[in-house]
């Protein structure tokens, strides 16, 4: 029998559909700005997220990378979170390539920041400091959307700071289908916002970064320096309009996935399941319970990620009967 694979949803595989519309892909040149894909990509991103202009990558990681570098300069400083994917799980990129100064500051189990955390940790204009030039926060954040009082709130607190602002929306259309607010409502604080098309979303490859079209310039020279100006990427770009076309409405199927799977584990002596916002359920474990149970689980079909606390996450491949396998096997053998 098939695994049932919740370790990530960036483990689909392209549907027969998004194949064929990556097939039929016209293709051009992208690093002479010709090819057709890539370019109605953009186009259909950058109105999509409310913002003036837009740049397809290959990655999330390399999105960031390029906001980060394009918002600051060498010695300049940004604010993240501890938790943050562009702090901590993207090889520390922004200070190895960006020689930026990460501050991280405490998240809040919510995926905040604290207002005070971020005002305390801007600093002056001295020669002592790195410059502060940027708040990066994140949303949906380890599956929970971000409240919008906050952000509105961190968002102006950083603009009458004088730092520019980014967010990481590399899940940001399920915080959007969660949260019944359109993603270009949840990018409008943000001078500059990535999103991932290979997460949720289902194709095989592919991120885009908005923003303003200075901003965009700048991204893409730095895409090129890191190796990111790919030729006929209208075949990628393909993928991503597809998933615009057929999977956005979807990731409501995903959530609902992961609401059943933690609700069918409630009760169980020494797990602890709080109930997902999105696609994320986290299982918390009783330390004695922990040891082994990761390999446990995918001796029976259930491949999950995670020690003391598993991660499981639902996407187009995991089907609400997989779903009802996945909880049998989880109440047997956690
Ligand atoms: C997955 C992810 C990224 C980017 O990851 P890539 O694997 O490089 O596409 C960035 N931020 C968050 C929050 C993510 O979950």
């Amino acid at each position: 029998m098939k695994p049932i694979d919740l370790r990530s949803d960036t483990v689909t595989r392209p549907t027969p559909a998004m194949r064929a519309a990556m097939m039929a892909a016209e293709v051009g040149d992208d690093v002479f700005g010709d090819d057709p894909t890539v370019n109605a990509l953009q186009v259909r991103i950058a109105a999509l997220l409310g913002k003036e202009a837009a740049l397809f990558m290959p990655s999330g990681t390399q999105s960031n990378l390029c906001a980060l570098m394009a918002h600051c300069q060498r010695g300049d400083e940004y604010l993240v979170g501890q938790g943050a994917h562009t702090y901590r799980y993207e090889g520390g990129g922004a200070a190895v390539m960006g020689s930026i100064q990460p501050q991280p500051l405490a998240n809040q189990p919510d995926g905040t920041i604290r207002l005070e955390d971020i005002e305390a940790a801007i600093k002056p204009d001295d020669a002592h400091f790195a410059r502060t030039r940027l708040l990066a926060l994140e949303n949906t954040f380890g599956g929970q959307v971000l409240p919008a009082a906050y952000v509105e709130a961190a968002t102006s607190l950083a603009k009458r700071k004088g730092l520019a602002t980014h967010l990481d929306g590399a899940r940001l259309f399920n915080a959007a289908v969660a949260s019944g607010v359109p993603a270009r409502q949840l990018a409008a604080p943000f001078d500059t916002v990535s999103v991932c098309f290979s997460k949720g979303l289902g194709a095989p490859v592919g991120s885009a970064l908005v923003g303003p079209k200075d901003f965009i310039a700048r991204a893409l020279r730095i895409r090129k320096m890191a190796g990111g100006g790919l030729r006929q990427a209208g075949i990628l770009a393909a993928a991503a309009l597809h998933a615009l076309d057929h999977h956005v409405e979807r990731l409501a199927e995903d959530h609902a996935n992961a609401r059943t799977l933690a609700a069918g584990l409630q009760g169980l002596p020494g797990v602890t399941v709080q109930l997902p916002q999105t696609n994320i359920v986290f299982i918390d474990l009783a330390p004695e319970r922990a040891p082994g149970v990761v390999e446990r689980l995918a001796e029976h079909g259930v491949l999950c990620t995670g020690l003391y606390r598993l991660r499981l996450v639902t996407h187009l491949d995991v089907q609400a009967d997989d779903i009802q396998r996945a909880v049998a096997v989880l109440r047997q053998h956690l």
